[in-house]
């Protein structure tokens, strides 16, 4: 187990250096003398999450899956499946989960006060995707942690996942101008930079759109998936949280708590999108 843990510390450096050396060759906006600044902005939330997430919840995390192990509860652990076939179920369920815990944010007004902040990115790079308020973090592993017992999830299945996941999330972040074939094909199955960068749109009918984690079929299963077929420019960030003490480390700890009426006011509720309507601009 250890070794997985490992091993899914070792994929996500290898995967932001990786990821950040093509940002800097192939970049898909053009690159800016701010950046380093913007980094290390990013990254510091990610260390006080990373912090907070060792302190309050990976013990509880694994008390949580070893007790539910050991009593043989939850769903995964009814069914009569291969290990290998639990596994995969484990994987999908994961992701759907996150794809309404991730859509919930959007709709529900006092979740989306925390998750702005990954929104109001006014670049977006590997490390938007670990810019996230500790808020966020927290509320979002206390739920991870009920849903253990409830699906019957081991230590394992969480490891693997979150090795899948990290990866994918940093890529779709990512600031690399990929082919827009390569895109094409790959988010036939995982969601891609093309549409990640709609989610981040600061015009909110795009913003609501494009949930998916790991997976791209959640967002074609509900009717949210949205792609901007003229190829335009996606203009990054919140309406009303721009300024630049609200970009500094301090400013992004206080968003939830501000009352930035014109941030409030951009919200609309998450409304299905049509599949087949790409044209906005
Ligand atoms: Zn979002
Ligand atoms: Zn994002």
């Amino acid at each position: 187990m250890l070794d997985l843990l490992q091993s899914s510390k070792f994929i996500v450096v290898i995967a932001f250096v990786l990821l950040w050396v093509l940002e800097r060759v192939f970049p898909a906006a053009s690159d800016n003398a701010l950046r380093l600044r913007h980094d290390f902005r990013n990254l510091t939330l990610g260390a006080i999450n990373a912090g907070l997430s060792a302190l309050l919840l990976a013990s509880l995390l694994v008390f949580t899956a070893k007790w539910t192990a050991t009593s043989q509860i939850g769903l995964l652990n009814k069914l009569s499946v291969s290990p290998l076939l639990s596994t995969l179920l484990a994987i999908i369920l994961l992701d759907g989960w996150m794809y309404c815990w991730h859509r919930a944010n959007h709709v529900v007004p006092f979740l989306w006060r925390f998750h702005r902040v990954h929104h109001s990115d006014l670049e977006m790079d590997a490390s938007t995707a670990i810019r996230f308020h500790a808020g966020e973090i927290v509320m979002s592993g206390l739920l991870r942690v009920a849903l253990i017992p409830m699906l019957g999830l081991s230590l394992k299945h969480l490891l693997l996942y979150d090795a899948l996941l990290l990866p994918v999330i940093l890529f779709h972040h990512s600031n690399v101008n990929l082919p827009e074939r390569l895109d094409r094909w790959l988010r036939l199955l995982i969601t891609t930079p093309a549409l990640h960068r709609v989610h981040h749109s600061r015009r909110m009918i795009e913003a609501n759109s494009n949930y998916g984690s790991i997976f791209s079929f959640w967002d074609r299963l509900w009717r949210t998936f949205q792609l901007r077929s003229d190829g335009s420019p996606v203009d990054f960030g919140v309406k009303g949280l721009d300024s630049e003490s609200q970009q500094t480390i301090r400013g992004l700890l206080q968003v939830p708590f501000t009352n930035a009426s014109s941030a409030t006011t951009a919200w609309t509720p998450a409304a299905p999108v049509p599949a087949k309507s790409p044209r906005l601009r």
